[in-house]
């Protein structure tokens, strides 16, 4: 058979704990993804630039640069989904990656389900948007976003949106599947104007429009981080 081996996706993953090298590289080989280790932040830089990974891995403790540095050089590399690896849970590093340019955040220790099941989402989104954008829309399950037109329809019926709703249902349809923050979020809906009570009171507004079904996007809440459209398969 002349059929070459065909990598599901390219996953570059920044790591410096030998056994999470091991353990995620053994895995995510089996499944089908070709890995690049790069074990700090300088052989990282140099890796995404050789392989353009469609997914980046990337620890934020390495051993030679701070891992938001590494995050905030990547972005300006590559386009594609980097989800961080935080040691700690702490709200702030996160918040702190994602305004950096992350797109996802796992808190260690984690699973290797875990692991795959957050670079499928970011895959998954990733080529989502690159179709979706169809002219001046954006189709996402159930759900288009006409930003011509500044409309939105459900299942082909339009929402009656105020504007900032609308606004946000936006910024977060033009980013599915990442986490965007609360500052992100408030920043370009209301600009300098905008406070948490809004946000909160508008997320819950476009949920209720938003409603419920099978092939309809979700408004997932990161508490203390921010929050995502996920598009159900
Ligand atoms: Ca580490």
């Amino acid at each position: 058979l002349s059929s070459a081996h065909r990598a599901e996706a390219t996953i570059l993953l920044v790591e410096d704990e030998p056994g999470y090298v091991d353990l995620l590289s053994i895995s995510l080989t089996s499944r089908g993804y070709d890995v690049v280790v790069a074990r700090d932040g300088a052989s990282a830089l140099i890796a995404a630039d050789r392989t353009d990974p469609d997914v980046t891995v990337l620890d934020l403790g390495l051993p030679d640069v701070d891992g938001l540095e590494v995050c905030r050089h990547l972005r300006r590399t590559i386009r594609t989904p980097i989800v961080v690896v935080t040691a700690d849970g702490a709200e702030a590093r996160k918040v702190s990656a994602l305004t950096e340019g992350a797109d996802d955040y796992i808190t260690k220790p984690f699973s290797v389900p875990e692991l795959l099941a957050r670079i499928r989402v970011a895959l998954r989104h990733r080529r989502l948007l690159a179709q979706a954008i169809d002219g001046g829309a954006l189709v996402l399950g159930d759900l288009t976003v006409d930003t011509d037109a500044r409309l939105a329809l459900v299942a082909g019926e339009a929402l009656a949106l105020e504007a900032k709703g609308y606004a946000l249902l936006e910024v977060l349809a033009r980013n599915a599947g990442r986490v965007m923050t609360h500052a992100q979020l408030l920043q370009s809906v209301w600009g300098s104007a905008g406070t948490q009570t809004a946000l909160r009171t508008t997320i819950a507004q476009l949920r209720r429009k938003l409603g419920a079904g099978p092939q309809r996007p979700v408004i997932e809440a990161h508490p203390g981080v921010g929050y995502r459209l996920h598009v159900p398969r």
